[in-house]
């Protein structure tokens, strides 16, 4: 079998797509660059494991670090991308699976998106806020996962990411990150939080 790596998946919209509330320069920056930097840590890892020798020593400790960090950089970039679309078409209040359960677990989207907005503005440093879902119990979970691994629960999967590092805004909020949260809410894509939902609810445990 032929060993594969990770490549930059393209943006699903143009990069002009989220303004206002994303530029275009901020939206390319943080593509073609900061992710891209994720994908080239991820496979110089690989390449590590494909190229150690036999009998030499590896020192997995730090291999595991390293590869959480830059595989949960790139899983959780793709699946940012993916979370938001054009204003246009986005934002506003969800519908389907995704508003049945926020009725269920946080009471009102008002509640939720309260509770989001805080975990996102309050994350120390560089990380995410992450909406997921726990097929043990049937219930989402707003999660901070700080730099792109630390927190991450196996097992509770992810629905929907923010990215608070400063890298995502600094361009169009330089430090004022509620801010670029709050434009967040605008850029949503609901439909596919609730794609993910489904598959992750239909799969087998
Ligand atoms: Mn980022």
């Amino acid at each position: 079998m032929e060993k594969k790596f990770y490549g930059l998946p393209e943006l699903p919209y143009g990069y002009k797509d989220l303004e206002p509330y994303i530029s275009e320069e901020q939206l390319k920056i943080h593509h073609d660059k900061h992710h891209q930097a994720y994908v080239d840590g991820a496979n110089a890892l690989l390449k590590k494991f494909d190229e150690r020798g036999a009998g030499e020593e590896f020192d997995l400790k730090a291999v595991s670090k390293e590869l959480s960090f830059h595989v949960g950089g790139f899983t959780l970039h793709k699946l940012f991308w993916a979370n938001m679309g054009p204003a246009e078409k986005c934002g506003g209040e969800p519908t389907g699976l995704i508003a049945e359960y926020i009725e269920k677990d946080f009471g009102s989207f008002e509640r939720f998106k309260k509770e989001f907005t805080q975990t996102a503005v309050s994350t120390e440093g560089s990380g995410w806020a992450a909406l997921t879902l726990c097929r043990g119990t049937d219930r989402i979970f707003i999660m901070q996962i700080e730099k792109h691994n630390v927190n991450a629960v196996p097992g509770f999967r992810l629905m929907m990411v923010l990215d608070v590092w400063e890298h995502a805004y600094y361009l169009d909020y330089q430090n004022r990150r509620p801010e670029f949260v709050e434009a967040f809410w605008n850029l949503v894509n609901w439909d596919e939080v609730n794609r993910r939902m489904k598959v992750w609810l239909d799969s087998p445990l």
